[in-house]
């Protein structure tokens, strides 16, 4: 009774600081760890405070806003994590015969509600307690994205998820004030805010999947009310899959699982659905949520922990970023010890300090961010600015929110640049590690990406560890490297916020290298996805002597610089190209870089589909079967000839 008491109380607090403030001190994994030790608590003592979190829907309305109360009630969802459990849910749910289900993202927002009379909006509300939700109806109206009249008579109640664009999100963080510290928080904290001009500003749109309640249409499943949505002008997110058993469903989940970090938009889950209304009225609901659907989240990507300290490492640009050394924590599988802080005015802005409670999020890059600290006691210091760099002891120079390191011979400066130039991103030399950049940098003093071209064997021969076999490949893969796609080039020259998808990006609007050189600030701007800060990177980056003299010493240096979109219709076109066997003068990943950039496609086995193998020595079975299947096939030197036309 004791634990259980501890536990409504700390998820009392948490839920407040969650719903009502949209300002939670732990992370979602955090609390639902504690909720599930609440749950089998009441479970095996069959007792429930009366104030338990298990009671109830979300949180309370705040008074500030005209409270509403809803026709029919907004329920939450129950939870699954594990295959096992969506099993036992469709155990309950099927007679014997598959069910139909139906299967969506799980949009992490914050629930709105419109309510519709005669086809006219009338107000817009959150979900609240699930009874009584906050009348948001002036903030909702500054998003644009939904209907105001719809072909429905009487008395309409549908749901959505109000959301905020990943990329809208970045974009407002990088001149905010105060950082949003992820988008379910923005989207509550721009909803429920008394100034709609707020919710203007950070773009918020509406997802729905819902028609809570209709007084004259009856609609008999999923499928339909979604088509209801979508015919009336609703925004309904593409990815709808209707699935015939729970098998189905875990299908549909990993297609989900595979795709969602591509996504824009924050889910951490599915929502699975009976798609038979009668059926949905036969199971009916609990106090808390509908028997008929069920939530599937995926791995927590926010937790939150202690931070230790803050490192400072200088990057290729001799920008100097702080690195948090944390508490040790599990997210997603992995454990966590470092985790990235953006720059010294992010540090400010976020207010971190060390010895502060912070929220990290695992993003697509290997190192986790800190998104802001959560708890701070008088315990914690300022994280100290350096004045000189801590590796060359040069001092700092300050530009914007950013301190450098001016020294361009600075050690870490140049082996990071060295291995971003011959990374697979920017020229692609197999076997330069970034070990191998410090010995280039240390033992024979490389520092300029045109002095990689130089190299001979018995600069390689001073090398720890570079025996005659490695020795070889690195040479031929840096000559290999001369011949390079506009996307990679680009990349690999380190410019200050162009990584992989600018770089694409910039290739293919300008096909020339001399064109890209020579664009001003208006024509970058006015491609999609690059505001001011990246042009101006881009084009100071042209704008130092350096920079070009090192490019020119480049293209002395043998470096060819081909157009991709041009080559994309080239020999390769239309081809589906196998690989078998070893190749001599290419890696594996080369060779198939070289026909996809020539137009190809690369497959991996052998079918009626394809159409050409390149075969190496001792090619095996994929090359017995490309010749029972009559499919063309090359050796390595007519694959050589062929690229060199
Ligand atoms: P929930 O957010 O996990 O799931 C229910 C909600 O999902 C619905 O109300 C709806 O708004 C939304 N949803 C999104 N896409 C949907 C779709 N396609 N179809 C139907 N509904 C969809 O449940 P909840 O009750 O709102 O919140 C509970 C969760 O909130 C907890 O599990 C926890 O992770 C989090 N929480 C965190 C803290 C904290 O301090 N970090 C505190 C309280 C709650």
């Amino acid at each position: 009774m004791d634990r259980m008491r501890e536990l409504v109380d700390i998820l009392n607090k948490y839920s407040y600081e969650y719903y009502v403030l949209d300002e939670p001190t732990v992370s979602d994994k955090e609390y639902d760890r504690l909720y599930d030790e609440l749950v089998k608590l009441e479970k095996e003592s069959g007792v429930r405070l009366f104030d338990s979190p298990t009671r109830r829907v979300g949180g309370e309305p705040i008074s500030a806003f005209k409270k509403h109360n809803h026709i029919a009630r907004l329920y939450s969802l129950d939870k699954s994590t594990t295959f096992d459990e969506l099993i036992a849910f469709d155990n309950r749910i099927n007679s014997g015969k598959k069910v139909e289900y139906t299967v969506e993202y799980k949009f992490d927002g914050l629930t709105i509600c419109l309510t519709y009379v005669d086809g006219k909006f009338l107000c817009a509300t959150t979900r609240g307690n699930g009874v009584t939700g906050e009348d948001v109806t002036a903030q909702v109206l500054t998003i644009k994205s939904f209907p105001l009249t719809i072909n429905a008579k009487g008395t309409i109640e549908v749901q959505g998820e109000a959301i905020m664009r990943l990329s809208v999100l970045d974009e407002y963080n990088k001149t905010a004030d105060e950082p949003l510290k992820n988008a379910r928080n923005a989207v509550a904290g721009a909803i429920r805010n008394l100034d709609p001009k707020v919710t203007e500003k950070r773009k918020a749109e509406i997802m729905f999947y819902n028609v809570n309640y209709s007084s004259d249409i009856k609609f008999s499943s999923q499928i339909e009310c979604v088509e209801f949505l979508r015919n009336n002008g609703f925004k309904v997110h593409p990815f709808f899959r209707v699935c015939n058993g729970i098998d189905d469903v875990m299908s549909a989940i990993k297609e989900i699982e595979n795709n969602r970090k591509k996504l824009n938009i924050l889910t951490d889950g599915a929502v699975i659905k009976v798609n038979d209304f009668s059926l949905r009225d036969a199971l009916g609901f609990t106090d808390k949520f509908p028997r008929f659907a069920m939530a599937y989240k995926f791995d927590a990507e926010e937790v939150t922990t202690i931070l230790q300290d803050v490192k400072w490492q200088v990057g290729r640009t001799g920008k100097l970023t702080p690195l948090g050394i944390v508490s040790p924590v599990e997210l997603a599988g992995a454990t966590v010890r470092k985790a990235t802080l953006n720059n010294y005015g992010d540090i400010l802005r976020k207010n971190i300090k060390i010895g502060a409670r912070v929220l990290i999020r695992r993003s697509n890059e290997v190192i986790p961010e800190i998104l802001g600290s959560t708890e701070i006691t008088d315990n914690c210091t300022e994280v100290i600015k350096p004045e000189n760099c801590p590796f060359c002891g040069a001092k700092i120079v300050e530009i914007g929110a950013n301190i450098f390191c001016p020294n361009i011979h600075c050690r870490p400066r140049i082996i990071a640049k060295l291995s971003n130039f011959a990374s697979k991103n920017g020229v692609n030399i197999d076997g330069f590690s970034e070990k191998t950049a410090g010995q280039l940098y240390d033992v024979l003093g490389i520092e300029n990406y045109a002095d990689i071209y130089k190299l001979n064997k018995d600069d390689l021969s001073r090398l720890d560890g570079f025996k005659a076999l490695k020795t070889d490949n690195l040479l031929r893969s840096i000559d290999n490297s001369r011949k390079v796609g506009l996307s990679n080039f680009i990349f690999a020259l380190g410019i200050d916020n162009v990584g992989k998808k600018t770089a694409k990006d910039l290739a293919k609007r300008f096909n020339t290298f001399s064109d890209f050189v020579n664009a001003n600030t208006d024509t970058l701007v006015q491609m999609e996805d690059i505001g001011e800060i990246v042009a101006k990177s881009i084009t100071d980056f042209f704008a130092n002597r350096d920079n070009l003299a090192e490019i020119d010493a480049l293209f002395s240096a043998g470096v060819c610089v081909f157009d991709e979109t041009e080559d994309k219709n080239g020999v390769f076109s239309g081809e589906k190209v196998v690989l078998t066997g070893t190749l001599s003068k290419y890696t594996r990943d080369q060779a198939s870089k070289i026909i996809e950039d020539l137009g190809g496609e690369i497959m991996s086995s052998v079918s009626k589909n394809t159409t050409l193998v390149l075969a190496g020595e001792n090619a095996g079975s994929k090359l017995d079967k490309a010749n029972a299947l009559n499919i063309k096939i090359i050796s390595e030197t007519e694959f050589d000839e062929i690229i060199k036309r």
